[in-house]
Protein backbone atom coordinates (compact mmCIF):
# COMPACT_ATOMS: atom_id res chain seq x y z
CA UNK A 1 0.00 0.00 0.00
CA UNK A 2 2.67 2.27 0.72
CA UNK A 3 3.79 2.26 -2.71
CA UNK A 4 0.33 3.47 -3.89
CA UNK A 5 0.70 6.22 -1.23
CA UNK A 6 3.79 7.61 -2.65
CA UNK A 7 1.53 7.71 -6.48
CA UNK A 8 -0.81 9.85 -4.91
CA UNK A 9 1.68 12.09 -3.03
CA UNK A 10 3.75 12.44 -5.83
CA UNK A 11 0.73 13.75 -8.02
CA UNK A 12 -0.76 16.03 -5.43
CA UNK A 13 2.69 17.26 -5.45
CA UNK A 14 2.56 18.11 -8.88
CA UNK A 15 -0.68 19.46 -8.78
CA UNK A 16 0.20 21.51 -5.76
CA UNK A 17 3.24 23.27 -7.81
CA UNK A 18 0.72 23.94 -10.79
CA UNK A 19 -1.54 26.00 -8.58
CA UNK A 20 0.88 27.42 -6.73
CA UNK A 21 2.34 28.80 -10.15
CA UNK A 22 -0.73 29.70 -11.49
CA UNK A 23 -3.06 30.12 -8.69
CA UNK A 24 -1.45 31.27 -5.51
CA UNK A 25 -4.43 33.28 -4.35
CA UNK A 26 -7.03 30.72 -4.88
CA UNK A 27 -9.39 29.02 -1.67
CA UNK A 28 -8.32 25.66 -3.33
CA UNK A 29 -4.58 26.37 -3.40
CA UNK A 30 -4.18 27.99 0.21
CA UNK A 31 -6.61 24.92 1.42
CA UNK A 32 -4.71 22.59 -0.45
CA UNK A 33 -3.71 20.01 2.18
CA UNK A 34 -6.48 20.28 4.57
CA UNK A 35 -8.51 17.59 3.15
CA UNK A 36 -6.99 13.90 2.99
CA UNK A 37 -6.63 12.41 -0.73
CA UNK A 38 -8.65 10.01 -2.03
CA UNK A 39 -7.59 6.63 -3.80
CA UNK A 40 -10.26 5.52 -5.92
CA UNK A 41 -9.56 1.85 -5.95
CA UNK A 42 -7.68 0.51 -3.26
CA UNK A 43 -4.83 -1.25 -5.20
CA UNK A 44 -1.25 -2.67 -4.08
CA UNK A 45 1.94 -3.59 -6.30
CA UNK A 46 3.59 -7.05 -4.64
CA UNK A 47 6.68 -8.67 -5.63
CA UNK A 48 6.91 -12.67 -5.34
CA UNK A 49 9.04 -13.67 -3.13
CA UNK A 50 10.21 -10.05 -1.66
CA UNK A 51 6.96 -8.88 -0.43
CA UNK A 52 4.77 -11.96 -0.69
CA UNK A 53 4.46 -15.43 -0.37
CA UNK A 54 2.45 -18.54 -1.27
CA UNK A 55 2.31 -21.45 0.54
CA UNK A 56 0.21 -23.62 -1.66
CA UNK A 57 -0.08 -26.49 0.63
CA UNK A 58 -1.60 -24.41 3.16
CA UNK A 59 -3.62 -22.09 0.87
CA UNK A 60 -1.85 -19.37 3.09
CA UNK A 61 -0.26 -16.23 1.53
CA UNK A 62 1.93 -13.63 3.35
CA UNK A 63 2.15 -9.91 2.46
CA UNK A 64 3.98 -6.88 3.83
CA UNK A 65 2.47 -4.29 5.23
CA UNK A 66 2.86 -1.14 6.94
CA UNK A 67 3.04 -2.66 10.26
CA UNK A 68 5.41 -5.67 9.25
CA UNK A 69 4.94 -8.95 7.82
CA UNK A 70 0.78 -10.60 7.82
CA UNK A 71 1.46 -14.26 8.04
CA UNK A 72 -0.60 -17.11 7.24
CA UNK A 73 -3.68 -15.16 5.79
CA UNK A 74 -6.04 -18.09 4.08
CA UNK A 75 -7.43 -17.59 0.83
CA UNK A 76 -9.72 -19.74 -1.58
CA UNK A 77 -9.65 -20.11 -5.48
CA UNK A 78 -10.70 -22.54 -7.96
CA UNK A 79 -9.04 -25.94 -7.89
CA UNK A 80 -7.82 -25.52 -10.81
CA UNK A 81 -6.31 -22.56 -10.43
CA UNK A 82 -4.55 -23.88 -7.28
CA UNK A 83 -3.41 -26.39 -9.57
CA UNK A 84 -1.76 -24.10 -12.47
CA UNK A 85 -0.41 -21.96 -9.30
CA UNK A 86 1.80 -25.45 -8.40
CA UNK A 87 2.92 -26.07 -12.04
CA UNK A 88 3.73 -22.39 -13.43
CA UNK A 89 5.88 -19.51 -12.69
CA UNK A 90 4.39 -16.87 -10.08
CA UNK A 91 4.72 -13.48 -11.15
CA UNK A 92 4.19 -10.26 -9.19
CA UNK A 93 0.71 -9.98 -7.77
CA UNK A 94 -1.93 -6.92 -7.39
CA UNK A 95 -4.24 -6.75 -4.26
CA UNK A 96 -7.26 -5.29 -5.00
CA UNK A 97 -9.66 -4.53 -2.43
CA UNK A 98 -14.06 -4.55 -3.72
CA UNK A 99 -15.75 -2.24 -2.23
CA UNK A 100 -19.02 -3.77 -3.17
CA UNK A 101 -18.59 -7.21 -1.93
CA UNK A 102 -16.06 -5.77 1.03
CA UNK A 103 -13.59 -8.44 -0.25
CA UNK A 104 -9.35 -8.26 -0.81
CA UNK A 105 -8.24 -10.22 -4.14
CA UNK A 106 -4.92 -11.01 -4.73
CA UNK A 107 -4.05 -11.34 -8.38
CA UNK A 108 -1.27 -13.49 -8.97
CA UNK A 109 -0.07 -14.23 -12.63
CA UNK A 110 1.35 -17.50 -13.71
CA UNK A 111 3.24 -18.35 -16.50
CA UNK A 112 3.41 -21.82 -17.82
CA UNK A 113 4.71 -23.79 -20.53
CA UNK A 114 2.51 -25.25 -22.93
CA UNK A 115 3.63 -27.62 -25.60
CA UNK A 116 2.56 -26.46 -29.10
CA UNK A 117 -0.14 -29.31 -30.52
CA UNK A 118 0.12 -29.79 -34.63
CA UNK A 119 -3.72 -28.30 -35.81
CA UNK A 120 -5.47 -31.53 -36.66
CA UNK A 121 -9.05 -29.61 -36.97
CA UNK A 122 -10.52 -26.35 -37.29
CA UNK A 123 -13.84 -25.32 -35.70
CA UNK A 124 -15.95 -22.67 -36.19
CA UNK A 125 -17.64 -21.61 -32.93
CA UNK A 126 -20.83 -18.62 -33.38
CA UNK A 127 -22.11 -17.12 -30.61
CA UNK A 128 -25.41 -16.70 -30.11
CA UNK A 129 -28.56 -15.29 -28.29
CA UNK A 130 -31.03 -17.89 -29.19
CA UNK A 131 -28.28 -20.81 -28.59
CA UNK A 132 -25.23 -20.55 -26.36
CA UNK A 133 -23.28 -22.17 -29.06
CA UNK A 134 -23.01 -23.48 -32.45
CA UNK A 135 -20.37 -25.48 -33.97
CA UNK A 136 -19.17 -27.00 -36.76
CA UNK A 137 -15.46 -28.81 -37.48
CA UNK A 138 -13.25 -29.52 -40.47
CA UNK A 139 -14.10 -33.20 -38.68
CA UNK A 140 -17.40 -33.10 -39.96
CA UNK A 141 -19.16 -32.48 -36.58
CA UNK A 142 -21.69 -29.70 -36.41
CA UNK A 143 -24.11 -29.60 -33.48
CA UNK A 144 -25.53 -26.82 -30.93
CA UNK A 145 -25.71 -26.20 -27.29
CA UNK A 146 -28.81 -24.63 -26.25
CA UNK A 147 -28.63 -22.28 -23.24
CA UNK A 148 -30.42 -24.31 -20.09
CA UNK A 149 -33.94 -23.97 -19.69
CA UNK A 150 -32.72 -23.70 -16.15
CA UNK A 151 -30.48 -21.30 -16.90
CA UNK A 152 -32.92 -18.90 -18.95
CA UNK A 153 -35.09 -19.32 -16.13
CA UNK A 154 -32.33 -18.25 -12.96
CA UNK A 155 -31.29 -15.30 -15.83
CA UNK A 156 -35.31 -14.28 -15.76
CA UNK A 157 -35.27 -14.21 -12.14
CA UNK A 158 -32.57 -12.60 -11.49
CA UNK A 159 -33.96 -9.94 -14.20
CA UNK A 160 -37.22 -9.07 -12.38
CA UNK A 161 -35.53 -8.99 -8.98
CA UNK A 162 -33.40 -6.35 -10.38
CA UNK A 163 -36.53 -4.37 -12.29
CA UNK A 164 -37.98 -4.42 -8.81
CA UNK A 165 -35.16 -3.43 -7.01
CA UNK A 166 -33.90 -0.66 -9.58
CA UNK A 167 -37.66 1.04 -9.44
CA UNK A 168 -37.28 1.19 -5.18
CA UNK A 169 -33.64 3.06 -5.95
CA UNK A 170 -33.68 2.79 -2.00
CA UNK A 171 -30.07 2.73 -0.28
CA UNK A 172 -31.13 -0.83 0.99
CA UNK A 173 -32.26 -1.39 -2.40
CA UNK A 174 -29.28 -0.82 -4.25
CA UNK A 175 -26.85 -2.77 -2.06
CA UNK A 176 -29.44 -5.60 -2.63
CA UNK A 177 -28.72 -5.16 -6.41
CA UNK A 178 -25.41 -5.17 -6.05
CA UNK A 179 -25.45 -8.30 -4.35
CA UNK A 180 -27.70 -9.67 -6.68
CA UNK A 181 -25.47 -8.43 -9.86
CA UNK A 182 -22.50 -9.93 -7.96
CA UNK A 183 -24.47 -13.20 -7.48
CA UNK A 184 -25.89 -13.06 -10.89
CA UNK A 185 -22.39 -12.77 -12.41
CA UNK A 186 -21.19 -15.72 -10.48
CA UNK A 187 -23.30 -17.83 -11.61
CA UNK A 188 -23.07 -16.99 -15.30
CA UNK A 189 -19.39 -17.35 -14.73
CA UNK A 190 -19.80 -21.20 -13.52
CA UNK A 191 -21.75 -21.42 -16.43
CA UNK A 192 -19.74 -20.42 -19.39
CA UNK A 193 -16.58 -22.04 -17.61
CA UNK A 194 -18.57 -25.42 -17.54
CA UNK A 195 -19.47 -25.03 -21.53
CA UNK A 196 -16.13 -23.65 -22.59
CA UNK A 197 -14.44 -26.43 -20.81
CA UNK A 198 -16.61 -29.59 -22.57
CA UNK A 199 -16.11 -27.90 -26.13
CA UNK A 200 -12.26 -27.54 -25.81
CA UNK A 201 -12.07 -31.06 -24.55
CA UNK A 202 -14.14 -32.37 -27.17
CA UNK A 203 -12.16 -30.87 -30.03
CA UNK A 204 -8.81 -32.32 -29.71
CA UNK A 205 -5.85 -30.13 -31.02
CA UNK A 206 -8.07 -27.67 -32.45
CA UNK A 207 -7.84 -24.07 -33.66
CA UNK A 208 -10.91 -22.47 -32.37
CA UNK A 209 -11.92 -19.71 -35.07
CA UNK A 210 -14.26 -17.31 -33.22
CA UNK A 211 -16.69 -14.09 -34.47
CA UNK A 212 -14.74 -10.38 -33.82
CA UNK A 213 -17.68 -9.27 -31.58
CA UNK A 214 -16.46 -5.77 -31.75
CA UNK A 215 -17.02 -5.40 -35.47
CA UNK A 216 -20.64 -6.26 -35.21
CA UNK A 217 -22.68 -5.65 -32.54
CA UNK A 218 -22.58 -2.44 -32.95
CA UNK A 219 -24.95 -2.14 -35.78
CA UNK A 220 -27.91 -3.71 -33.34
CA UNK A 221 -27.68 -0.65 -31.08
CA UNK A 222 -31.30 0.58 -30.42
CA UNK A 223 -32.19 2.27 -27.91
CA UNK A 224 -34.69 0.07 -25.65
CA UNK A 225 -34.80 1.52 -22.55
CA UNK A 226 -32.47 1.34 -19.39
CA UNK A 227 -34.01 -1.91 -18.51
CA UNK A 228 -33.20 -3.56 -21.61
CA UNK A 229 -29.81 -1.91 -22.33
CA UNK A 230 -28.61 -3.60 -19.13
CA UNK A 231 -29.81 -6.86 -20.24
CA UNK A 232 -28.63 -6.38 -23.65
CA UNK A 233 -24.77 -5.42 -21.58
CA UNK A 234 -25.17 -8.34 -19.65
CA UNK A 235 -25.66 -10.82 -23.11
CA UNK A 236 -22.56 -8.71 -24.40
CA UNK A 237 -20.40 -9.50 -21.61
CA UNK A 238 -21.32 -13.16 -21.58
CA UNK A 239 -20.47 -13.86 -25.35
CA UNK A 240 -17.17 -11.98 -24.65
CA UNK A 241 -16.23 -13.78 -21.46
CA UNK A 242 -17.61 -17.09 -23.16
CA UNK A 243 -15.06 -16.28 -26.12
CA UNK A 244 -12.19 -15.35 -22.97
CA UNK A 245 -12.48 -19.03 -21.69
CA UNK A 246 -12.64 -20.75 -25.29
CA UNK A 247 -9.07 -19.07 -25.88
CA UNK A 248 -7.72 -19.33 -22.79
CA UNK A 249 -8.67 -22.96 -22.15
CA UNK A 250 -7.52 -23.46 -25.66
CA UNK A 251 -4.11 -22.33 -25.03
CA UNK A 252 -3.46 -23.65 -22.17
CA UNK A 253 -4.81 -27.76 -22.86
CA UNK A 254 -2.93 -27.28 -26.67
CA UNK A 255 -0.91 -24.32 -27.03
CA UNK A 256 -2.85 -23.41 -30.12
CA UNK A 257 -4.05 -19.62 -30.05
CA UNK A 258 -8.00 -19.33 -31.13
CA UNK A 259 -8.03 -17.18 -33.93
CA UNK A 260 -10.84 -13.76 -34.07
CA UNK A 261 -12.63 -12.97 -37.90
CA UNK A 262 -14.85 -10.57 -39.29
CA UNK A 263 -18.69 -11.42 -38.52
CA UNK A 264 -19.67 -9.78 -41.57
CA UNK A 265 -22.20 -11.60 -43.95
CA UNK A 266 -21.48 -14.69 -41.89
CA UNK A 267 -25.27 -15.52 -41.12
CA UNK A 268 -26.14 -14.39 -45.00
CA UNK A 269 -23.43 -16.57 -46.91
CA UNK A 270 -24.05 -19.67 -48.53
CA UNK A 271 -20.98 -21.73 -47.42
CA UNK A 272 -21.76 -24.02 -50.36
CA UNK A 273 -22.19 -21.54 -53.28
CA UNK A 274 -21.20 -18.49 -51.69
CA UNK A 275 -24.46 -16.54 -52.58
CA UNK A 276 -24.97 -14.14 -50.07
CA UNK A 277 -28.86 -12.34 -49.20
CA UNK A 278 -30.68 -11.70 -46.72
CA UNK A 279 -33.41 -13.75 -48.27
CA UNK A 280 -31.44 -16.98 -47.77
CA UNK A 281 -32.85 -16.61 -44.41
CA UNK A 282 -36.33 -15.54 -44.05
CA UNK A 283 -37.96 -13.72 -41.35
CA UNK A 284 -34.40 -14.01 -39.60
CA UNK A 285 -35.97 -17.23 -38.70
CA UNK A 286 -33.84 -20.54 -37.41
CA UNK A 287 -33.87 -21.73 -40.94
CA UNK A 288 -30.97 -20.89 -43.59
CA UNK A 289 -32.03 -21.97 -47.06
CA UNK A 290 -29.95 -20.92 -50.13
CA UNK A 291 -32.15 -18.98 -52.56
CA UNK A 292 -29.80 -19.91 -55.27
CA UNK A 293 -28.60 -24.08 -55.31
CA UNK A 294 -31.47 -24.76 -52.30
CA UNK A 295 -28.67 -25.65 -49.93
CA UNK A 296 -31.00 -25.40 -46.36
CA UNK A 297 -29.46 -26.18 -42.86
CA UNK A 298 -29.65 -24.31 -39.41
CA UNK A 299 -28.98 -21.15 -39.56
CA UNK A 300 -26.81 -20.82 -36.50
CA UNK A 301 -24.72 -23.61 -38.07
CA UNK A 302 -24.30 -22.14 -41.28
CA UNK A 303 -22.79 -19.09 -39.01
CA UNK A 304 -20.46 -21.85 -37.44
CA UNK A 305 -19.84 -23.20 -41.17
CA UNK A 306 -19.07 -19.69 -42.61
CA UNK A 307 -16.85 -18.35 -39.53
CA UNK A 308 -14.56 -21.28 -40.08
CA UNK A 309 -14.22 -20.81 -43.96
CA UNK A 310 -13.00 -17.79 -43.10
CA UNK A 311 -9.97 -19.57 -41.66
CA UNK A 312 -9.68 -21.74 -43.88
CA UNK A 313 -9.39 -19.64 -46.66
CA UNK A 314 -6.99 -17.56 -45.49
CA UNK A 315 -5.02 -20.89 -44.73
CA UNK A 316 -5.57 -22.11 -47.74
CA UNK A 317 -4.18 -18.67 -49.47
CA UNK A 318 -1.19 -18.89 -47.10
CA UNK A 319 -0.65 -22.83 -48.71
CA UNK A 320 -1.13 -21.39 -52.06
CA UNK A 321 1.66 -18.66 -52.03
CA UNK A 322 3.92 -21.04 -50.21
CA UNK A 323 3.77 -23.29 -53.61
CA UNK A 324 3.55 -20.32 -55.65
CA UNK A 325 7.09 -18.87 -54.27
CA UNK A 326 8.79 -22.09 -53.27
CA UNK A 327 8.49 -24.21 -56.90
CA UNK A 328 9.38 -27.42 -57.04
CA UNK A 329 12.60 -28.26 -59.59
CA UNK A 330 11.36 -28.51 -63.02
CA UNK A 331 12.22 -31.67 -64.16
CA UNK A 332 15.57 -31.86 -65.74
CA UNK A 333 15.82 -32.95 -69.30
CA UNK A 334 18.58 -34.83 -70.53
ZN1 LIG B 1 -26.14 -21.91 -52.12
Amino acid sequence: MYRQAADIYQTLWAQYKELNRRKPDSKRFKEFWDKPPKAKSLHAKYTFNRTFGIKLEEQTVSLTALNGRLKGIKYTCWNEHQKLLSQGEIGDATLWYDKSSKAFYLLVPVTIEVQEQTVKQIVGVDVGERNLIAVASTTGEKYIVPTLESWKRIKERYHRQRSELMSKGTRSANRKLAKLSRREKRFTENVLHAVSKQLVLRHKDAKFVLEDLTQIRQNRITYRGKDKEARRQAEQWSFASLQNNIIYKAQLYYGIAPVKVDPHYTSKTCPVCGHVSPDNRPDNGELFVCRNCGYSEHADIVGAINIALKELVKDQETNLKGLLVNQPDAPRQG
